[in-house]
C-alpha cells in the first residue's frame, strides 16, 4: 500500500526538518513545494519568475500554478509507493486537487501530522534558520547548528538565509497561514486522519512522536 503523509503546521513549526527525517526513515520522496519553487527561481524558469512575485511578499502562489507543479512532480515514478508532502496542500482547493491526484494511484492521504508550536516561537525559529544552497537541508543557529558554520553537514554546500525568513515577511506568512491554510486542520480532522504533534520540543523528540503516530 502506498503511504502519503501531509505535514501541516505554521511556518517555523519544523515541517521541513521532520519531513527530511521521515523521508529517510521510510525511504519515500520528500516533496516540498517551497523547495520546488526555489529550484525554479534558481533556474530562472517561467514558473520560477511567476512564483517569486508571491513568495517574496510572503503570499501564496496561486492554486492553479501550484497544483500544476505538484501534478508534474507526481507524474514521476518515485511517487507511486508514497510521499512525504511538506508545504502542500496549503489551501482547501489544493487539498481537493491532491485527493484527485492520489485517486489516480489508488492512494489517499493516510495521515496528517499537525505540528504545533507557540506563535512566539515561530518567528525565532524562522529568523535563525539557515538553508543549504544545493538541496534545501535545514539548520538553525541555536536549535540545530551545522558542525562548520555556514556549511551544510550533509552535502558541504554553503548555507544561506531565505529572503522570506526575514522578520517582517515572517509575520505576514504566519497571518497568511492562519487565514488560508489553517482551515485544513478541520478539513483533515473531519476525514479522521489528523494527528496533533507538539513541535515545541527537541528535533529527535518530535521525530519520535511522529514515528509513533505513524506506526500506531
Ligand atoms: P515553504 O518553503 O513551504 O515555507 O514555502 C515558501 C513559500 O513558497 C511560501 O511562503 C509560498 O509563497 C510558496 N509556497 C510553497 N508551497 C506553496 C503552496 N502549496 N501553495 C502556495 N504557495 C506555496
Amino acid at each position: 500500500m502506498p503511504t502519503y503523509i501531509v505535514l501541516l503546521g505554521p511556518p517555523g513549526a519544523g515541517k521541513g526538518t521532520q519531513a527530511e527525517i521521515l523521508a529517510e526513515r521510510f525511504g519515500l520522496p520528500h516533496i516540498s513545494s517551497g523547495d520546488i519553487f526555489r529550484e525554479n527561481i534558481k533556474k530562472d524558469t517561467e514558473l520560477g519568475k511567476q512564483a517569486q512575485i508571491f513568495m517574496s511578499r510572503g503570499e501564496l502562489v496561486p492554486d492553479d500554478l501550484t497544483v500544476a507543479m505538484i501534478r508534474e512532480r507526481f507524474s514521476r515514478s518515485d511517487c507511486v509507493r508514497g510521499a512525504i508532502l511538506d508545504g502542500f496542500p496549503r489551501t482547501p482547493t489544493q487539498a481537493d486537487a491532491l485527493e484527485e491526484m492520489l485517486k489516480g494511484f489508488g492512494g489517499r492521504v493516510d495521515l496528517v501530522p499537525f505540528i504545533t508550536a507557540p506563535p512566539e516561537a515561530l518567528v525565532e525559529r524562522l529568523a535563525g534558520r539557515w538553508t543549504c544552497r544545493a538541496h534545501g537541508h535545514i539548520f538553525h543557529v541555536r536549535f540545530n547548528p551545522p558542525k562548520d558554520q555556514g556549511i551544510c553537514d550533509i552535502d558541504g554546500s554553503p548555507l544561506f538565509q531565505r529572503d522570506d525568513d526575514k522578520a517582517e515577511t515572517v509575520i505576514h506568512r504566519i497571518e497568511i497561514y492562519r487565514s488560508q491554510t489553517a482551515p485544513l486542520i478541520d478539513y483533515y480532522r473531519q476525514r479522521g486522519v489528523l494527528a496533533e504533534i507538539d513541535g515545541f520540543a527537541p528535533i529527535e523528540e518530535v521525530a519520535a512522536h511522529l514515528m509513533s503516530a505513524l506506526t500506531s
